[in-house]
């Protein structure tokens, strides 16, 4: 589609101001809900990003110089400021994601909650103090930023995933830039302002918008000191392996399949409720959505199809700022392509579609990215469709006889995300939560996604590196330990050891 000569351009935020910035290469950004080009947004070159890089280093030593309670402070009016301005940006980003505007809303107040936490860093940088460990020797360790540390970002959630890498970064003194999503980058970028009236020093919160130039210009600079992603699972490993090259620390998280198993004592109504939910809301463009539904049992998974057929085809799919929607469009038109394509690759391999999205429109707004709920019965594990994460509204039935089988088969996927138990059994439910391989598990919750204060990240193909986002790990992720043995001069006694201190 051309580029209008009067659509609104989308920059970069460096330094504390919109940068034009110098490639002269530039990305669309679509309105999901008709199709239409509605801004178009700068890709940054290899420049563009060490100025933002030459910012940031230069600002984050005297940020790293304010106690870390006054820092706090800043991150208390951000809170306050971007819940003034919670409908602007709620509208925002349903522009350009698609997502309904409750959905939004929960989108950046999932955010907020981690920079709520992130005021407590006064506490959580506290290090430990051990008092004589020798004689008039003690030893005390304590939590110093990395320096500048980036965060590079997928489209579903733009205000939550980057404020989740931005508020444990910052409030532990580093300087951050964040690369977001070319799908979505405006609330990203009203972030950025609101940092800057909330009080940050300019140059501690930067967004560079691009593509894999921006990104690979991030890692093989040597003042990016880490790199938090969150994306499809191909682009993490890389991220990964080439950030680690480079001797940088990184955490990245990826793809996602999660399973729900269904005991026969599940309660089939709450299940239904659940499915519908998890595996559709948001178009089904949630890591943590449940696209494989493992009822126990043929009985258990007929009563379930029975329940679910007519839920699924009553799914009510428009425009994203109608209050009274299910859900909205996918992303873009290559995501649209994408899901129907899976969806037809299922029907070949021999799944049952029980009821198929495809050819769904939505009346006044046919060049939309529109599609209707999908039900696949009859999955099994040799699919693609059930190996491969498909990101849209596309739910599947995968039988089990046994419970052991049903486990099995959750922990033989290549993702480990999230996983779910429906069951009245406590002996059941303790069981699956210590044997499946997955990072986030959920007991009659179908989308565990933790609490702030708790950490969040998948295991196997979804997420590379060590430790979690959020909660005490991500104020770990971006610091580093400094462990100090202090003695003074009083306690030392005259002579040269050879041998390595010990306890004896
Ligand atoms: P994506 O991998 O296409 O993009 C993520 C980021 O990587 C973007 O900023 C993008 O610009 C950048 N990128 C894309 N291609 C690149 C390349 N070749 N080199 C360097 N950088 C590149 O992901 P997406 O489509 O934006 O997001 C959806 C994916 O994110 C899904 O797979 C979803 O499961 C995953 N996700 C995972 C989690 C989690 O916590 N595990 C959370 C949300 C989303």
């Amino acid at each position: 589609m051309s580029v209008q000569a009067s659509v609104r351009e989308i920059t970069h935020f460096i330094g504390g101001e919109q940068v034009a910035g110098t490639s002269g290469r530039f990305a669309d950004v679509f309105d999901p809900s008709s199709g239409e080009v509605q801004a178009r947004l700068a890709l940054a070159s290899v420049e563009d990003v060490t100025r933002a890089i030459d910012d940031a280093e230069a600002a984050q030593p005297g940020w790293a110089a304010q106690n870390p309670q006054k820092r706090a402070r800043v991150l208390m009016k951000f809170v306050e400021l971007v819940n003034r301005d919670m409908d602007e940006l709620a509208a925002l980003l349903t522009s350009e994601h698609g997502k309904t505007i409750a959905d939004s809303k929960g989108d950046i107040q999932r955010g907020l909650e981690v920079i709520e936490v992130s005021i407590g860093a006064p506490h959580l940088l506290k290090g430990e103090y051990s008092d004589s460990v020798g004689t008039g020797i003690d030893t005390y360790s304590m939590r110093q930023p990395l320096g500048v540390v980036a965060g590079i970002t997928p489209f579903n959630f733009p205000a939550m995933i980057p404020l989740w890498k931005a508020g444990p970064a910052i409030a532990a003194g580093n300087a951050f830039i964040l690369k977001p999503s070319e799908r979505d980058p405006s609330v990203p970028m009203r972030l950025a302002e609101l940092w800057l009236e909330a009080g940050l020093p300019t140059g501690i919160f930067n967004v560079v918008n691009g593509d894999k130039v921006a990104v690979d210009a991030l890692l093989h600079d040597d003042r990016v000191k880490a790199v938090g992603f969150v994306g499809s699972s191909d682009i993490a490993q890389y991220i990964y392996e080439t950030a680690a090259q480079q001797g940088k620390r990184a955490q990245c998280f990826g793809g996602a399949k999660n399973h729900m198993v269904i005991m026969p004592d599940a309660d089939l109504d709450q299940v239904a409720d659940a499915l519908i939910g998890a595996g559709y809301g948001s178009a089904g463009e949630r890591c943590m959505a449940i696209s494989v539904a493992v009822p126990v049992g043929q009985d258990v998974a007929d009563a379930l199809v029975a329940k679910l057929v007519p839920r699924v085809q009553a799914l009510k799919v428009g425009l994203p700022s109608d209050a009274t929607v299910d859900y909205g469009p996918l992303v873009s038109k290559a995501a649209l392509e994408r899901v129907e394509e899976y969806i037809e690759i299922g029907v070949q391999e021999g799944a049952t579609a029980l009821v198929d999205g495809r050819g769904f429109t939505l009346e006044g707004y046919e060049n939309g990215y529109y599609i209707g709920g999908t039900l696949f019965d009859h999955v099994t594990s040799e699919m693609r469709i059930y190996d491969e994460e498909i990101f849209g509204p596309v739910l599947m039935i995968a039988r089990a006889d046994t419970y052991e089988e049903a486990l099995q088969l959750t922990n033989d996927h290549q993702y480990g995300n999230g996983a779910a138990i429906y069951t009245r059994d406590g002996d059941t439910a303790r069981d699956f939560a210590a044997r499946v391989q997955a990072g986030m598990i959920g007991v009659n919750v179908p989308i565990p996604v933790p609490i702030a204060y708790h950490t969040f990240g998948g295991w196997k193909r979804s997420g590379f590196g060590d430790l979690n986002q959020h909660g005490a790990d991500g104020f770990r992720f971006y610091t580093k330990t400094k462990t100090v043995t202090s003695r003074w001069p009083s306690g030392i006694k005259d002579g040269a050891s050879f041998v390595i201190p010990t306890m004896n």
